[in-house]
């Protein structure tokens, strides 16, 4: 969908940018959301046309696309495509996730790239964006495979990265195993030890504690402050949480620190529903140590009900809840989920995964006094940990789970008042969706202006 904006240069370069990337759809939309709601600041800097500010911040420094052949447990040599987009290395050495999952092509990438500035901002720490992976699919490969997979991927990707120039971290289909595989293949290319080249490491050589809770704790933080600011909490409220890997389980686990009950979870086959509320415990026993589906929740919990995904669908967003958290993908909650959730009584939705909730959808559901915690800003916790893992690797230091945990709060916390200070300064009182645009973007632009044009 084409939105309005009336400023003529945020036209032109949308415009522009529409006929440049046809073909990437979700690049599209990452780019339109983010110009549409910073229209106010455009119209307050003029000066921005002739510095070219819009057109230097969606077009990426750096796209790299690589072959990553490798051999099946079968001999078969197969042969996928590895991606690492460097979009901005603006305030900081470029930052971002590596995603392995058969979708993943050059759009999804510069979507989440684009996305990764912004949110790496908001952290306030010194972070550029990024994002890479592959159309290698995870899911059935034995673990000969996944490590063969890792090291052809490194093969390639080490000369792009470097503790100071680049410094990617897992994603979807990335966690610690893979970290480890990459790692070490770096490490025997590059013959040294270069801790802080990649974040999300096992604790047993350099990862941060709390890096793995980091994601969904964050979202859960953020979400707080939200509810709190305006007059309610999370105690008592019911919750359902789309996904059941690593942002999903955390947020879960920190829902029930938080008072909340979460009564379904799903993954891309179905979703769950335990009125008594979803036992955690298995869902990890599942996930993330059988690697199985989560329809196997029901062989522990029969009482408990599973509900098919026909066509893509996403019946999770049937069950009525008080706060629904997408933490699985992209647009996996679209304008009808949205108006299905609202009318079942939702008052917060929170993006635990990168852009969940279409345009519309989000759209949707503020103009209908839903609170919205927008993915840029709900879950950043991630990546700000993941910077907290850097400096701890640069002092060869490790802090306790509990200092590393704080520092996440006090982050998440300022992220949101910066959001609502932002949403405020512009007349958008309450749109945080906006309040992160503008708080990221005013960050970029200075930092553009002050570095003259490179
Ligand atoms: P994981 O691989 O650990 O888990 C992904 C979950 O989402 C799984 O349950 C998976 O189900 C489900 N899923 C994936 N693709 C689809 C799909 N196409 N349709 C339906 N369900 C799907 O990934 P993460 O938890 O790390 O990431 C989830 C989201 O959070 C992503 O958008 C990611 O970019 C974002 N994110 C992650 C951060 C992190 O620190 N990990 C930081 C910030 C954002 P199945 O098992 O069936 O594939």
């Amino acid at each position: 969908m084409e939105r309005l904006v009336m400023n003529e240069y945020l036209n032109k370069v949308l415009e522009k940018t529409r006929r440049l990337n046809e073909e990437q759809p979700e690049y599209l939309q990452a780019v339109e959301e983010v110009l549409t709601s910073i229209e106010p600041v455009i119209n307050a800097h003029p000066e921005f046309e002739k510095l070219a500010i819009l057109e230097r911040m969606v077009e990426p420094e750096r796209c790299i696309l690589f072959r990553v052949p490798w051999v099946n447990d079968a001999g078969q040599v197969i042969v996928n495509r590895g991606y690492r987009i460097q979009y901005s290395s603006l305030i900081g050495p470029y930052k971002g996730g590596l995603r392995f999952h058969p979708s993943v092509n050059l759009s999804i990438m510069k979507f989440l790239g684009f996305e990764q500035i912004f949110k790496n901002a908001l952290t306030g720490l010194p972070i550029g964006g990024a994002k890479g992976g592959s159309d290698f699919d995870p899911k059935g490969k034995s673990e000969g495979e996944i490590m063969r997979f890792c090291q052809s991927f490194m093969t390639e990707l080490y000369r792009h990265i470097g503790q100071d120039v680049d410094v990617p971290a897992g994603d979807i289909g990335v966690g610690a195993r893979e970290i480890g595989y990459l790692f070490g293949q770096y490490k025997k290319i590059k013959d040294a030890y270069e801790g802080g080249v990649l974040t999300g490491k096992d604790i047993c050589y350099g990862g941060s504690l709390a890096r793995k809770e980091a994601t969904g704790y964050g979202l859960m933080f953020f979400m707080r402050e939200m509810l709190k600011k305006h007059g309610k909490s999370l105690d008592g409220k019911t919750v359902t949480i789309s996904g059941s890997g690593n942002v999903a389980i955390y947020a879960c686990q920190k829902a029930y620190a938080m008072g909340a009950k979460v009564v379904a979870m799903s993954d891309s086959n179905g979703c769950v529903y335990d009125e008594n509320g979803i036992d955690l415990e298995t869902i990890k026993k599942i996930k993330e140590v059988q690697r199985g589906r989560i329809k196997e929740y029901l062989n522990f919990h029969p009482n408990a009900q599973y509900f098919e995904s026909v066509n893509s669908s996403h019946p999770i967003w049937n069950i009525k809840t008080d706060i629904a958290l997408p933490c699985a993908t992209q647009n996996e909650l679209n304008i009808e989920e949205a108006r299905v959730l609202l009318k079942n009584g939702v008052i917060a939705v929170g993006e635990g995964a990168n852009m969940p909730c279409t345009y519309e959808a989000a759209k949707y559901l503020i103009e209908n006094g839903v609170l919205f915690a927008p993915a840029k800003a709900a879950n950043a916790g991630g990546v700000a940990t993941s910077a907290i893992e850097m400096s701890q690797n640069s002092m060869r230091y490790y802090y306790t789970f509990e200092e590393v945990e704080h520092k996440l709060e006090r982050i998440m916390i300022n992220i949101f008042n910066n959001c609502a200070k932002a949403s405020e300064e512009f007349g958008h009182s309450g749109n945080y969706l906006d309040g992160a645009n503008i708080a990221a973007f005013k960050q970029l632009s200075d930092a553009m202006k002050a570095q003259g044009v490179v």
